[in-house]
């Protein structure tokens, strides 16, 4: 099913993460996480793209297994900072074998080993490409937002004017990077929605539930940390069952804001961890019940 018409749906709609394995050896445990992810009924699953250099054939893999034999709706990513107009091809070819309907179209991050190829400067670009062919104009096309600007952006003004070359290039709905704060979102839709920028955006949401976690993904993003959550990853760092509590909380008292607020999509960086998947879900279970 299209993710463009799942979004239209006019309801809250919550959707996973999974993330595919480096080497074949992973695969059996990562479809084990995925197949458990999906057994909690997501509106869709989305499956990450290795960064260049990395192994990204799983991609393809993962999610048409998840969809084939689970039903359930799948965003399959795909960046291309190191792609040609051939590997690019390739990736949709892969996709219509396997009826994939969605991809999550990025560039990635520039490659420190100089693998950067110059086809595709920008996620726009590759937008463009794939809406040009005659199976990317069947299918729905997701991107990035960075509601605390993309690092490489000099201001917010540049990254909005970019977003909404990604938006005219043919990009069907946004998911936004992990916020920790509320009121960022809240900022950015006002200043995205200002920017006649209508289409679906998904709200990025990353259960803490460790501290070399949090490390990473900050160090990676350069997202924001509120007071409130170093308080917890420093009175909990220490204690893994106390902390994993702490952030499935946290990250459940994100959405409830959330959703309160009027916002309906809502989607949760899993991270092959049912049990987190499962713990957020519970936590807000009755406010989607009308999903
Ligand atoms: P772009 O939209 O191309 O933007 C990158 C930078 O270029 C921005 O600063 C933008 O303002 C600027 N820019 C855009 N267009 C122009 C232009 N025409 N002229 C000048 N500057 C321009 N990475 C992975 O490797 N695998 C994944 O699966 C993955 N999934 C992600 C999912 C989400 C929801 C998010 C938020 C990020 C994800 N990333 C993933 C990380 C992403 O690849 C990086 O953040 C990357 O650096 C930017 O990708 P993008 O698609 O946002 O790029």
């Amino acid at each position: 099913m299209k993710i463009r018409d799942i979004l239209q749906q006019n309801q809250v709609t919550l959707s996973f993460e999974v993330f595919p394995p480096k080497k074949e050896e992973g695969l059996l445990a990562t479809l084990e996480a995925a197949h458990k992810i999906a057994a909690l009924h997501p509106n869709f699953v989305s499956v990450t793209y290795g960064a260049a250099g990395t192994a990204p054939r799983f991609t393809v893999e993962v999610a048409s297994d998840l969809q084939n034999s689970t039903g359930t709706a799948v965003l399959p990513h795909f960046t291309c900072v190191a792609s040609t107009k051939e590997t690019v091809d390739e990736m949709l070819g892969a996709l219509q074998k396997h009826h994939i309907e969605n991809i999550m179209a990025l560039r990635g991050d520039i490659p420190q080993d100089g693998s950067q190829q110059k086809e595709f400067l920008h996620a726009s670009d590759l937008i463009r490409y794939i809406r040009s062919t005659e199976y990317g104009q069947a299918i729905s096309i997701g991107g990035a937002c960075y509601p605390e600007k993309h690092p490489e952006s000099s201001s917010k003004e540049e990254d909005l004017r970019h977003l909404k070359d990604k938006i005219d290039a043919g990009c069907d709905f946004l998911t936004t990077q992990m916020f920790f704060s509320n009121e960022t979102f809240y900022n950015f839709l006002y200043r995205v929605r200002d920017k006649g920028i209508d289409v679906p955006i998904l709200a990025g949401i990353m259960p803490i539930t460790s501290r070399k976690q949090l490390g990473r993904s900050v160090q990676l993003s350069g997202t924001n940390v509120p007071d409130s959550l170093k308080a917890i990853v420093d009175r909990f760092g220490d204690d893994p069952a106390a902390l994993k509590q702490a952030g499935i909380i946290y990250a459940s008292n994100q959405i409830i804001d959330l959703i309160a607020n009027g916002v309906t999509h809502i989607h949760v960086y899993s991270m092959n961890k049912p049990d987190v998947a499962e713990g957020i879900l519970r936590n807000i279970s009755e406010m989607l019940r009308q999903r």
